[in-house]
């Protein structure tokens, strides 16, 4: 659109609009550089007086219609100032926008009703959005249909960008359009405020160092959480669980609502988790607090564990991170340590058979019996890199396993039926079991993960 249209097209409007200089420089949004559209609607204004000034001099009558519009529909003071001038008193008062209903004039007031709601928010960044009462856009779109304008910007953009200034200039925070810590919605023109607080997320590693502890709270069977004599009324079906003893701390620290456990995989609830422990991501959905000192949480997490679970490495993650540590589970090398005993004494040339077997050794583990009721029934390969034994009696050893992620380690030692083949039974040609099972590694590539 070339510059003489533009203002035609700006006369035309003012003629049937009463329209603020917002809503008329959103108009032609994508005309200038570095404008707001309130420069851009007082900037036409002001060329539209420019010419109907000059048109009052030959043409009185054309002259002071345009002058007219410009202050009973264009709310334009100098206008006004200019019909006082000359003696023309019977000037009718300017209407509220025929677009906005006022909403463009009122954006600080918008401002502070999101900045009063974030006030108990600890925040670095921020998304302003918008809910706008549809007849505003109706009238928008009325405007731009009948008079052909097509280069203009939604007034939901508009209003996105202008509140998310005014808010984050005041707080001296971060727009954010990825990732905000939080994203404020407000209904216009109620200016009510709707948070959506998203969650903060801290990585770490953790050792279990007592069995008999799953590593995320487990809803009673039975009860299904609501608390029976099964569960005593706990609505679980353990009394605690490695999540549930991170968790407190971190919730009081960050005063968040609740939290979500995420890690990389999980050992079986008689397992102890040892070495350099398991990575995990803990969620903290709604924190009022963001920054905490980590090292703090850790020394406070293993006091109040009681030597039950141990934390290390806390840092600040993303949901990235999470997806990785979870996701990296089963491609990420394990080490266990296993105590297994057979049926019939082994002699220790069989054991040195089992030693000399070929590595890497390739398994193919169809899903367990144990976990069929929640994992689907499918062949696996999985891979042993080494395999150590240390004889413990005649009828048990200890065998240190390094493998890929994701191996059922007591089927392997088991061959759980013929559905692991080959397992250390088959290797070994004599029934054998896992009696106790302990993670010693879950290697993770920290300096990969996305921070
Ligand atoms: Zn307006
Ligand atoms: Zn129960």
């Amino acid at each position: 659109m070339t510059l003489g249209k533009t203002i035609t097209s700006a006369k035309r409007i003012l003629r049937k609009y009463t329209i603020c200089d917002w809503c008329l420089g959103r108009q032609f949004a994508m005309q200038g550089y570095g404008l707001t559209n309130k420069d851009r609607g007082l900037a036409l204004k002001t060329l539209l007086l420019m010419t109907g000034t000059e048109t009052y001099h030959d043409n009185p009558k054309q002259g002071l219609t345009l002058i007219r519009h410009l202050v009973e529909h264009g709310q334009y003071q100098p206008a006004r100032e200019f019909l006082l001038k000359e003696g023309i008193t019977d000037i009718k008062p300017s209407q509220v926008c025929d677009i906005c209903q006022g909403v463009m004039d009122r954006l600080p007031e918008a401002a502070q009703a999101a900045i009063q709601s974030l006030q108990d928010w600890e925040i670095s960044s921020l998304l302003i959005g918008t809910r706008i009462d549809p007849t505003i856009i109706e009238n928008e779109e009325q405007l731009r249909s009948e008079l052909q304008i097509d280069s203009g910007e939604p007034i939901k953009a508009e209003l996105n960008r202008e509140i998310g200034k005014l808010v984050t200039e005041e707080k001296g925070i971060d727009v954010d359009f990825e990732s905000p810590d939080v994203v404020a919605l407000i209904q216009i023109p109620k200016f009510s405020v709707d948070l959506e607080v998203h969650s903060l997320f801290i990585y770490g590693r953790y050792q279990k160092l007592k069995r008999g502890i799953p590593q995320t709270r487990w809803p009673c069977r039975e009860c299904g959480g609501k608390g029976c004599q099964r569960c005593k009324n706990t609505g679980k079906m353990y009394a605690e669980s490695v999540e549930e003893l991170i968790a407190p701390v971190l919730l009081e620290l960050t005063q968040g609502k609740d939290v979500k456990f995420h890690g990389a995989g999980r050992e079986d609830i008689d397992a102890l988790m040892l070495g350099s422990g398991r990575p995990f991501v803990i969620e903290i959905l709604s924190p009022h607090t963001r920054t905490i000192d980590l090292q703090k949480a850790i020394k406070r997490i293993n006091k109040s564990t009681k030597g039950k679970v141990k934390v290390s490495n806390l840092r600040f993650a993303n949901k990235d991170v999470v997806k990785h540590v979870k996701g990296g589970a089963t491609t990420s090398k394990k080490v266990y340590k296993a105590l297994v005993y057979v049926e019939s004494p082994i002699r220790q040339d069989t054991l040195q058979t089992l030693q000399s077997v070929s590595l890497p050794l390739e398994v193919n583990q169809r899903t367990p019996h144990r976990v069929l009721h929640r994992r689907a029934n499918r062949t696996r390969k999985k891979r042993i890199h080494t395999l150590e034994i240390v004889p413990v009696s005649s009828k048990s050893f200890e065998l240190t396993i390094s493998c890929q992620g994701g191996l059922y380690v007591k089927e392997f030692i088991s061959g759980d039926e013929g559905r692991t083949v080959p397992s250390i039974a088959e290797l070994l040609g004599t029934p054998a079991v896992c009696k106790q099972l302990d993670v010693v590694t879950v290697e993770i590539e920290e300096d990969q993960l996305p921070w």
